[in-house]
């Protein structure tokens, strides 16, 4: 198949893992003759310093024709300053806003050799599999803010919205995933307070009893998740909620498996492009040192050959090829006990030598 993907490195480490799943990426177009057109944009604070803005059209205008985006991270402390006219994130907020990509989609699934690295006890964290959707596009994070003076202090004030329309395409977006999982999905809301979670729970419950009755449905209430998540995290399979729910909840979930440096995600659209990244920020603190961790990157390359290539067989060649490696012992600094570590690079030629052996 042809495709176009555009890369977009960041900041921090950023361009050092990103290199590592160019390599991948030429490795299975190799194996399989795919015709892969690879590009390169700047996004946060490289275009920052460049441009002045962390999407510039230079980078967004190629990427809304691209078939898919793969990116690294963005940020750090030289970008910081509250005072500044612009910050990177602002990049990625807008980036997911343009494309549309209104589904983030993270699974949090602990590798078999890397259980005693979870902070909980291994009789609980063992067979976690949970996908989280979470709405990426609206609620409190879109809506209108206001700072002002009422009686002597100051009121601020944030509008959380949702639309039906915006809850239904997100829960059938889940649904679908849980149907070709376990069949089990469960929405996340506050709708003993929230009017605008009553509003996402009609919906969901709506496009669930209309399109996907086969599916065991359940709603929880979002501060009763934060502890189901904790205490009985294997009992749930797909998980879809709001932005700030998901947001709070998926930075919860991703600490259960030991390590950020290996959990991808995948923000998608109704068309166009998909935007694939690892969960994890541009760890300035080890920037430039050759010892990030490549694997979350490497299996966010397996989401985007999965959910906006259509290319199943090479992403479940790059997930076996990652769980292989780590069945061997290889272990990045990050997720090294008391065995030696091996750098980015390493670990990179690591798992391409395991997709040649696979293959
Ligand atoms: P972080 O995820 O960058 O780092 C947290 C810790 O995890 C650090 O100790 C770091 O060294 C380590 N770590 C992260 N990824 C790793 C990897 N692949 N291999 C090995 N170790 C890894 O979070 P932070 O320190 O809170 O944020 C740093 C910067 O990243 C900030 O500017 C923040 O705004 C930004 N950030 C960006 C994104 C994004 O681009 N999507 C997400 C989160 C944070």
């Amino acid at each position: 198949m042809r495709a176009d993907i555009v890369l977009l490195p960041g900041d921090g480490i950023g361009p050092e893992i990103i290199a590592e799943a160019e390599k991948v990426i030429h490795e299975i177009a190799r194996i399989f003759s795919h015709d892969f057109n690879l590009s390169f944009g700047e996004i946060g604070g490289c275009a920052i310093d460049k441009y002045g803005d962390p999407l510039p059209d230079s980078t967004l205008e190629p990427c809304k024709k691209a078939d898919a985006i793969l990116l690294g991270a963005v940020g750090g402390p030289k970008w910081d300053d509250p005072n500044a006219k612009t910050r990177p994130e602002v990049g990625l907020l807008k980036i997911r806003k343009e494309l549309g990509l209104f589904a983030n989609l993270r699974p949090i699934k602990p590798h078999t050799t890397l259980i005693d690295a979870s902070p909980l006890k291994r009789e609980i964290i063992e067979g976690v599999d949970i996908l989280f959707v979470r709405e990426l596009t609206g609620g409190v994070y879109f809506g209108d803010s206001e700072l002002r003076e009422e009686d002597g202090e100051q009121v601020a004030i944030n509008e959380m919205i949702y639309r039906t329309s915006e809850v239904e395409r997100v829960v059938r977006v889940a649904a679908k995933a849980a149907m070709a999982r376990g069949k089990y999905l469960t929405s996340v809301d506050k709708a003993n307070v929230l009017e605008v979670s009553r509003l996402w729970r009609r919906a969901a419950q709506n496009v669930v009893s209309q399109q996907y009755s086969e599916l065991k449905y359940d709603v929880v209430l979002v501060d009763a998740m934060a502890m189901h998540l904790i205490t009985r995290p294997r009992d749930f399979d797909v998980v879809v909620t709001g932005n700030l729910f998901g947001d709070i909840l998926t930075d919860e979930a991703s600490v259960l498996p030991g390590s950020l440096g290996l959990l991808p995600s995948a923000s998608l659209g109704e068309s166009g492009p998909g935007l694939y990244e690892p969960i994890h920020g541009s760890a300035p603190d080890i920037a430039g040192k050759g010892i990030a961790n490549p694997l979350a990157t490497i299996l966010a390359t397996a989401m985007m050959f999965q959910h906006s290539l259509g290319l199943s067989q090479e992403a479940e060649l790059i997930e076996k090829a990652v769980e292989q490696v780590l069945d061997a012992g290889h272990r990045t600094a990050d997720i090294a006990s008391d065995t030696e570590s091996i750098s980015t690079t390493e670990m990179a030629t690591k798992v391409i030598e395991a997709i040649n052996s696979l293959a």
